[in-house]
């Protein structure tokens, strides 16, 4: 099998290197002290077509593969990986909706200005009482008599973007006008509206620059033509847009674990200790070795999954499963490298001085969001076994 990546490809992962080294790279320290978003360097992402990879150039987008929506977010991790959850916010939970179930007036209205990088995009699914289990919120929307619009009311936490974002793909329990049930719906919601509330800005361990809050919705009024696909097609919809971001997700763990080893390895060289190399311990060796080996299991396996998902455009058949080997196991690798990295480094691992501490830091969160990995391990032995 030949693993070459196109002209094209190659293209764009030397043009994301080179920003995200020139650009991202010199500030992600400080943007991880202050937990500021930042403006600056995502308008560049934007004006670079990151913001809207795979969205195709019509809607605002590049219109380009899913493998090069995974070299990208590799190569904007490595740099910053709360870079890389912004971008990934914008190009699938907000983009992949829009796109396969949206109608052409709101992929003009909504995807355009977020793909292009004009506005930011964001995903509200989590509530305060659900998470794993989303199909336990308890946000409502009821539908007016003359069915024009809707009514939406509800809490949404942990929304990356939330506290910038102009356009939500937001999650109900849909209500006929007689407030009987008609299942979980997705719409746009647009944060200038009246009844949209920005609450607090979550304090977090990692990813910090990239703004997470609560959103709350109180007798929202929704047009009904900002109803993205049938009412009560939102669960499947919240589930499809999942095996396209855990892709993503993949690769901004994989791009975090590269940081961390690629590191470990200079640092192995260079430092001395009882007169030699630390490298030449074979108890680092040992680490350089698992980790190096995590490492290229996990870019296969991303480089697998996006695949698998380029094909699913076209064959229309899910990529669940791939998604889900991928994020699990790149997720669990960003962890054990960042770990073993800052360990590697000794006390200058654990010194703010250095990145290491925040790679160890970021590489958590990829495990937590976007289904945990007891959710994924879930997902695939369900798929495996077809089992409920
Ligand atoms: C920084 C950050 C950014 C986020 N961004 C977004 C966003 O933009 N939009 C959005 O909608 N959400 C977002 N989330 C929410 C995120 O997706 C959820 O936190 C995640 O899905 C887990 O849900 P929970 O926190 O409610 O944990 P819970 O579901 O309460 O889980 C708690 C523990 O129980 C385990 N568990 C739960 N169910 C099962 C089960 N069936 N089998 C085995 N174990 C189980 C979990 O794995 C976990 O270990 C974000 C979260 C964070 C921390």
């Amino acid at each position: 099998m030949d693993f070459t990546l196109t002209e094209e490809q190659q293209m764009i992962q030397d043009a994301a290197r080179e920003f995200a080294r020139s650009e991202i790279a010199p500030v992600a320290a400080e943007f991880d002290d202050s937990g500021e978003f930042p403006v600056e360097t995502i308008r560049q992402a934007g004006a670079l077509g990151f913001m809207g990879i795979e969205i195709p150039e019509e809607y605002g987008g590049a219109g380009l593969d899913s493998i090069c929506y995974v070299l990208v977010m590799t190569e904007i991790s490595a740099a910053d990986a709360a870079h890389g959850t912004i971008v990934s916010v914008n190009n699938s939970l907000f983009g992949v909706p829009l796109l396969h179930f949206g109608t052409e007036d709101q992929k003009q209205a909504f995807l355009k200005p977020v793909a292009s990088g004009e506005v930011n995009g964001a995903y509200a699914l989590t509530e305060p009482q659900s998470g794993s289990d989303a199909a336990a919120m308890r946000s409502t929307a009821r539908r007016s008599a003359d069915g024009s619009y809707y009514t939406i009311d509800g809490r949404k936490s942990w929304i990356t973007s939330g506290p910038v974002a102009k356009y939500f793909i937001l999650f109900a329990q849909t209500q006929a006008p007689d407030g009987q049930s008609t299942g979980i719906s997705a719409f746009v919601v647009d944060a200038d509206e009246p009844g949209f509330h920005r609450g607090k800005k979550e304090p977090k361990l990692g990813i910090r620059a990239s703004a997470t809050c609560e959103i709350e919705l109180a007798d929202y009024r929704c047009p009904a033509e900002n109803r993205i696909g049938e009412e009560g097609q939102g669960f499947r919809i919240a589930m499809t847009v999942l095996d396209s971001g855990r892709v993503g997700i993949a690769a901004q763990s994989l791009g975090i674990a590269r940081a961390a080893y690629e590191a470990a390895l200079a640092y192995s060289r260079e430092r001395k200790a009882f007169g030699v190399s630390i490298g030449t311990f074979q108890s680092i060796q040992n680490k350089l070795a698992d980790m190096k080996t995590h490492l290229e299991a996990s870019r296969l396996l991303v480089l697998q999954a996006a695949w698998a998902k380029e094909r699913s455009k076209t064959t229309g058949e899910r990529n669940t499963l791939n998604a889900s080997v991928a994020k699990l196991f790149a997720s669990e690798t960003a962890m054990f490298v960042t770990h073993a990295a800052l360990q590697i480094h000794g006390g200058m691992g654990y010194s703010r001085e250095l990145p290491l501490e925040r790679y160890f830091r970021d590489a958590k969160i990829t495990e937590i969001y976007e289904g945990t990995s007891e959710i994924q391990r879930m997902v695939i032995a369900r798929q495996e076994t077809g089992l409920r």
